[in-house]
């Protein structure tokens, strides 16, 4: 009986191992099946590609090159060269300007690069495609195919133009453009009162039915003070083209209203604030001081000479030009130059960033207007207006106008 007993026990045992064994082994095989399936489903999601091509943006920064950028986006020296040398009939790359972006679009597939897209400026754009069979690169400059829609849009100041824009939800680029074609009649940082009053008809530019940007101003009013400006954006030829007022004569004036550019001190700013010093001849300040940021571009106001480059005393660094025989105008406690004596500048070329070197206590630029060997207040002086539309063209021109004029009434 104790002998049955230990053999059952035996058995029982040998059973009880070999099950358990076969067990064992049979949840690992089915371990080992489900690994299978789950290596199966990472190759299913590998052989479907995502539908949209990978993007890269790149930022172009102030000072780099089209070499750097591609360097640093992970291409190799000869593929940016060759993208560089195959677009040199339709855009130099060299010229790519900061602030834009170019973007980058890879095959997802391979990875390969495919295309490269760069917004040339706010009309144009580049677009480039790499034949992947024949490996070779194709460029096209091309319109941006915008929705253009006609709008008007109009505020009254209450402290100064850019916060009119906020408010009544106006892009301020807009704001920006029609600052440009009053820059010979207006400075919006200076001029400005409250209770000013401006409308405008622009190009509003849409794609895919979203607003994106403006496009050109069309016509504008200004009432400033007890005065009304109105332009008009008319093409009497191609070499002809901009603002003229009602009676068919160019704003376009033989100096620009402020060297600064409206843009770069448009931000915040209350009505005035941004002029520290005016034209006394009292306190014998014959300049108007303008107080911007360091660095801030300075502009020629009208064509001419460089007569005059490098350091005057009180004055810090600074440039004169001639323009004729009458007018040169003078700018002080600049940062840094952007221009050599003797150069030709044309209107609006920068030529230099604002500073505060010399006699000044904070960044600003000390702007001087001489006539005739006197010193005088550039904000008062009458200039000649503009070349006129010719006599031929004068009808296409009221034509082309009478609808704006309605608008603006
Ligand atoms: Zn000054």
């Amino acid at each position: 009986m104790n002998k049955k007993r230990k053999l059952f026990y035996l058995i029982s045992s040998i059973i009880i191992i070999s099950l358990s064994s076969f067990l064992f082994v049979a949840q690992k095989q089915l371990f080992g099946f489900n690994n299978s399936i789950e290596i199966k489903e990472i190759e299913i999601n590998k052989e479907i590609p995502p539908l949209v091509d990978i993007e890269k943006r790149i930022e172009i920064k102030s000072g780099s090159t089209f070499g750097q950028l591609m360097t640093e986006a992970g291409l190799g020296a000869s593929l940016a060269n060759e993208i560089y040398y195959s677009c040199q009939d339709e855009y130099d790359l060299a010229r790519i300007s900061a602030g834009r972006e170019i973007v980058l679009s890879y095959c997802p597939e391979t990875e390969a690069l495919k295309s490269l897209y760069y917004q040339i400026n706010n009309d144009d754009e580049l677009i480039m495609e790499r034949n992947l069979e024949t490996d070779s690169w194709k460029a096209k400059k091309q319109k941006i195919d915008y929705d253009v829609r006609i709008e008007s849009k109009e505020a009254v100041i209450n402290s100064s133009m850019y916060n009119a824009a906020l408010s009544n939800n106006i892009d301020e680029r807009a704001i920006v453009s029609l600052a440009n074609a009053f820059q010979w009649t207006l400075d919006f940082s200076m001029d400005t009162q409250k209770g000013d009053e401006f409308k405008f008809i622009y190009e509003a530019r849409y794609l895919n039915d979203e607003y994106v940007r403006p496009g050109k101003i069309l016509a504008a009013k200004y009432i400033n003070g007890e005065n009304e400006y109105r332009i008009y954006y008319f093409e009497e030829s191609q070499e002809n083209k901009g603002y003229f007022n009602e009676e068919g004569n160019s704003v376009q004036k033989m100096f620009l209203r402020a060297p600064l550019e409206y843009k770069y001190i448009s931000s915040g700013f209350t009505t005035g604030s941004r002029y520290i010093q005016a034209f006394n001849i009292s306190t014998g300040h014959r300049a108007i001081d303008y107080a911007a940021p360091m660095g801030t571009p300075i502009r020629a106001v009208g064509d001419g000479t460089i007569t005059y480059v490098g350091w005057r005393g009180n004055y810090g660094n600074f440039i004169s030009i001639r323009h004729n025989g009458t007018y040169s105008t003078n700018y002080a406690h600049l940062s840094r130059f952007a221009v050599s004596r003797g150069q030709r500048v044309s209107q609006g070329d920068v030529i230099g960033y604002v500073g505060s070197t010399g006699l000044s206590t904070g960044p600003h630029l000390h702007y001087e207007m001489v006539k005739n060997g006197v010193k005088i207040n550039p904000l008062t002086e009458v200039l000649p207006p503009g070349e006129a539309i010719k006599e031929e063209n004068l009808d296409r021109f009221y034509e082309e106008i009478s609808s704006w004029q309605e608008m603006l009434d």
